[in-house]
């Protein structure tokens, strides 16, 4: 069964090591502690590991030459893209037996097929690079989330990252259409199809889309493209609260239809987050609200009547007191200041002390439920519980975090406590939810995985598992345990 591999001994180090210049150039294979640093710790500074070396190929046939010869000395490998994931995924174990390998270097887009409606690009390809070119071409890359300046296609391939645009255009292994990943054993499978409709039995790039790097390396993907918004008009209105927002989003879609490319939730103590810690951003809105919503609604034909539409509604929902005040952005420096405030929150709620985190997802409609519910059982469990709840309301997604009282970020104890994460994911439990929407399992949610899937499910992934990583070196320690007994803490 898939065992950790063990440490090398001193001079097998040195030899892979030399072996691994002689296949990358001596330049791009890091061991000085200096150069490490970055790829040791996590994005929230919750998770650190060591490593012999960080190496950054630069093709496909390089990091197949890296695996082959990390699978013949037996010595893990941790798949490293933007180091923006939330779980500790890609921070390589405590020991310094592991590898980080850094696909940075593979950031070329290789073909952009606008008859198809395709972008075929290599793994370390930066996220709003893409973005970028696709909208050279005339055409949307929809996948957008807040780290999205830096997280890579290959971490977000790895992750199946969600953000903003799930609503419209699903996470990202509905915008995939092929793959190409080097195999624990080295070899390349070469899938990077462009076919909207291939039915030929097993469709094996689901199986390394949201993987966390347990199964593969991905070096490369076609994605699809679509339309090219040419008008967009961002709103951002205050709501009395959950129930309310669901209801706008509900008649939104009932006057724009998938126009409305995305509809975030926040609760004010969100906003006031991100003031606190944010420089340059206001409060869009003169007087407080305990929740807000921020909505796109764009269009690729002419837009016209696009902003009356939306006004409308707005207009209407103010009637039915499901909206109390809300501004439209008159520029695209407004709406991006509006989508600033919502893209900062990880990051001001990062700076503001030790949270507890929890991406979960409900079915859309037990959203202010699972709200109501919570708050109740963390006030008193928790008094003083301070509560940072926002997300992705119609895809049923909540980033539901807190912070407790007398908790603290260099109290060790604080850091390993799980009696936050228990309550929640006991409530998620209940309403038939998943414990992660959006960020994965990593290291930080192992235990709470098995718990939360059934014999059947664990094993199955731990017979895919097997069968395409036998031995054991694709970022073990992550997603998924091997069979027996718990390894002991520590
Ligand atoms: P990393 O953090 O480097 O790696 C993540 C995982 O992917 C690890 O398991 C790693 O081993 C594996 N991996 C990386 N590259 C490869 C590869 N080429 N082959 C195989 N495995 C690989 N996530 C969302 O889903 N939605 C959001 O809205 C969202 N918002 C965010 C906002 C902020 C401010 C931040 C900091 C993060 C946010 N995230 C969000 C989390 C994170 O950005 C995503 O998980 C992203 O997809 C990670 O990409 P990365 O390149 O940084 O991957
Ligand atoms: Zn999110």
């Amino acid at each position: 069964m898939h065992e950790p591999p063990v440490a090398l001994a001193p001079a097998d180090q040195r030899a892979l090591i030399e072996r691994l210049r002689a296949a990358v150039g001596a330049a791009q294979v890091l061991t000085e502690p200096a150069e490490l640093e970055p790829a040791l710790v996590d994005w929230r500074g919750f998770y650190r590991g060591s490593a012999l070396a960080v190496v950054r190929p630069a093709s496909t046939e390089e990091v197949a030459a890296v695996v082959r010869l990390c699978a013949a000395a037996r010595v893990a490998i941790v798949p490293q893209g933007g180091n923006t994931g939330m779980c500790g995924a890609a921070t390589p174990p405590a020991g310094g037996a592991s590898i980080v390998l850094s696909l940075a270097r593979m950031n070329r887009v290789l073909a952009l097929d606008t008859s198809n409606d395709t972008i075929t690009v290599q793994a370390g390809c930066v996220l709003a690079d893409i973005q970028r070119r696709a909208a050279e071409a005339g055409r949307l890359f929809p996948l957008s989330l807040g780290a999205e300046g830096s997280c890579q296609i290959g971490g977000n391939l790895a992750t199946n990252a969600g953000g903003v645009n799930v609503l419209r255009y699903g996470n990202t292994r509905e915008l995939t259409l092929g793959l190409e990943v080097v195999l624990a054993d080295g070899r390349v499978w070469g899938g990077l199809r462009a076919l909207r409709k291939d039915n030929t039995g097993y469709d094996l790039k689901q199986l390394f889309i949201g993987s966390e790097g347990t199964l593969g390396v991905i070096t490369g993907a076609v994605l699809r493209l679509f339309p090219l918004p040419r008008v967009a008009v961002t709103a951002f209105a205050a709501v009395p609260g959950p129930t309310a927002a669901i209801e706008l989003l509900g008649r939104l879609r009932a006057a724009l239809g998938s126009r409305v490319s995305a509809f975030e939730l926040m609760q004010r103590y969100c906003l006031e987050l991100v003031l606190a810690h944010i420089p340059g951003t206001r409060d869009p809105l003169a007087t407080a609200s305990p929740w807000y919503v921020l909505t796109t609604v764009d269009d690729a034909g002419t837009g016209s009547g696009l902003r009356e539409a939306l006004e409308a509604v707005l207009a209407e929902a103010m009637e039915a007191e499901l909206v109390g005040d809300a501004v439209l952005a008159a520029s695209d420096a407004q709406a991006a200041a509006l989508w600033r405030i919502r893209e900062s929150i990880p990051e001001a709620a990062r700076n503001e002390g030790l949270l507890y985190r929890h991406d979960i997802s409900v079915p859309a409609g037990d959203i202010p439920g699972f709200i109501d519910e919570g708050g109740r059982r963390l006030a008193a469990a928790y008094p003083g519980v301070r509560i940072v709840c926002f997300g992705h309301v119609g895809d049923g997604n909540l980033h539901y975090n807190c912070y407790v009282p007398g908790r603290r970020r260099d109290d060790p104890a604080a850091l390993a406590a799980t009696d936050v994460n228990e309550l929640v994911y006991a409530l998620v439990r209940e309403r038939h939810g998943s414990i992660s929407a959006e960020h994965g399992i990593g290291q930080a949610k192992l235990d709470e995985l098995e718990q939360h899937k059934s014999a059947v499910e664990i094993e199955l992934m731990r017979r895919v598992k097997q069968a395409l990583d036998p031995l054991g070196i694709m970022n073990p320690g992550k997603v998924i345990r091997p069979a027996g007994p718990r390894p002991p803490a520590g």
